[in-house]
């Protein structure tokens, strides 16, 4: 029977009553957020009025495990989880490759990707604390869709600015928050004074998630009872998408299987880290010798090329400065497909552990990333988001690695989320449409050369 197994499944009883929280348990402190006005450390409090208070607790917290709210694993539960994991043996066996594949389902998600897990969490905390209006970004509308869903379970009003060129190319995720009730703007909008400064230079200017977080940011500080919420990126974020990883543990173990691997896709940090960061307590520890892949996109290379510093989270200076890999946040970034990981920085905790060694960063251009995702499709029936296929490409390079070294390597990698919403992206490569982006050395020198220097 094992060797027919395609599934593993964990009952609603057997879902984590925790999330994992790493800072206590990183190789070294974390650097702080700072002002970059005086070059100190922010002071929490002064988060709080952006953000949840709850959420900034987490975002400091040194506790190792901090308790999920029955209200949030209920919804949890009504949305899915626990998530399956599936082992990908058509695809094993047509790289003939001695690897295992597993992946983790993320994509069982109504909204199509992990980012529920934490805007459920986020919606929760708000209402709890009696905001009642929300103001956030989205790239390909995979954050705005989740968020949107958690607002309407916690009847808060949402205010999404949505990328333009996402808000032009994928019409239909729009739809879905405008469904969940939300309002959503294309960014840079003419809606705030950083949208218009953008605009004012380039009226079809696609966005990125940078000028989508000044947007949200400067709407959410103009109104009374608004708060403003954040997809990726910050420590309590990631907390909360350790639910993938203390799931992927349970279900490995039923099956008596340690990954070899474990990889994800990176636009912000936060599903790999969801996935990677229980897995990540052991190898920390010493106690195992899992190797952890993070991918990136070539045309955005914040881990690969960037460099480790003192950036803005967004475009227009409005967040306190993080300690990243970073391309600088005014780094123009081309239009790939994989909305998701257009972003110029990545997670302080997971580029930490890329400058220790103990997370590995590749870079891949997105035509080869989508023939991995296509290739993926028509073998396993699943059709993976744009940024998904991003980590198969590096799943399969891995599985083909272990095959020339004839390597029986257990490899896990999070399927974020699924590509229904994205077939343009399909459409593109089945028709040769798709266009590789590889910044120069003087572009990438040139924006990391504007980021502000910290006192
Ligand atoms: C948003 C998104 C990502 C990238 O964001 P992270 O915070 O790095 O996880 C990756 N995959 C999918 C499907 C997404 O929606």
């Amino acid at each position: 029977m094992e060797e027919l197994q395609n599934k593993i499944i964990l009952s609603s009883d057997e879902m984590p009553q925790y999330w994992y929280n790493i800072l206590p348990d990183l190789p070294e402190p974390l650097p702080p957020p700072v002002d970059p006005s005086t070059g100190n450390p922010v002071n929490p409090s002064v988060l709080e009025r952006i953000f949840a208070k709850e959420c900034i607790r987490q975002e400091v917290s040194t506790q190792n495990y901090i308790p999920i709210p029955d209200e949030v694993r209920e919804i949890y539960y009504v949305l899915g989880r626990p998530t399956p994991i599936f082992r990908a043996r058509r695809l094993e066996k047509y790289l003939d490759t001695p690897a295992e594949i597993y992946f983790k389902r993320e994509d069982f998600s109504p909204t199509g990707s992990h980012k529920t897990n934490t805007a459920v969490a986020q919606a929760y905390y708000l209402h709890k604390e009696g905001v009642n209006k929300v103001t956030t970004e989205t790239g390909a509308g995979q954050w705005g869709s989740a968020l949107s869903l958690a607002s309407a379970f916690f009847s808060l009003e949402t205010i999404v600015f949505m990328t333009r060129s996402s808000y032009l190319q994928k019409p239909y995720r729009r739809v879905i928050m405008e469904l969940f009730g939300a309002k959503v703007y294309p960014s840079p909008s003419d809606q705030t004074n950083v949208g218009r400064s953008y605009l004012s230079s380039d009226p079809s200017h696609p966005g990125s998630l940078g000028i989508a977080i000044s947007e949200a940011l400067e709407v959410a500080l103009g109104q009374n009872n608004a708060k403003y919420s954040l997809g990726s990126v910050l420590n309590h974020v990631l907390l909360h998408q350790t639910i993938i990883g203390l799931e992927a543990k349970r279900q490995m173990e039923l099956i008596d299987r340690t990954p070899d691997y474990v990889v994800g896709c990176i636009g912000g940090g936060s599903n790999f880290s969801g996935i990677a960061y229980p897995f990540l307590k052991d190898r920390i520890k010493g106690s195992s010798q899992t190797r952890f892949v993070a991918v990136e996109p070539k045309a955005v290379p914040s881990t690969t090329r960037g460099k480790y510093t003192y950036d803005f989270g967004d475009s227009g200076g409005l967040t306190p400065m993080l300690k990243m890999y970073t391309v600088g946040s005014k780094f123009p970034i081309s239009p790939i497909h994989a909305a998701g990981l257009r972003y110029h920085g990545k997670a302080p905790s997971l580029c930490l552990l890329i400058k220790n060694g103990f997370v590995e960063n590749r870079a891949y251009h997105q035509t080869e990333a989508m023939q991995a995702g296509a290739l993926f499709a028509r073998l396993e029936g699943v059709i993976p988001a744009p940024e998904t296929a991003h980590a198969i490409k590096a799943v399969i390079d891995i599985a083909l690695e272990a095959k020339r070294k004839n390597e029986k390597k257990i490899i896990l990698f999070n399927f974020s989320g699924h590509g229904l919403l994205d077939l343009k992206a399909y459409e593109d490569l089945l028709y040769n449409n798709l266009k590789d982006y590889e910044p120069s050395e003087e572009l990438i020198s040139q924006y990391i050369s504007l980021i502000p220097k910290v006192k």
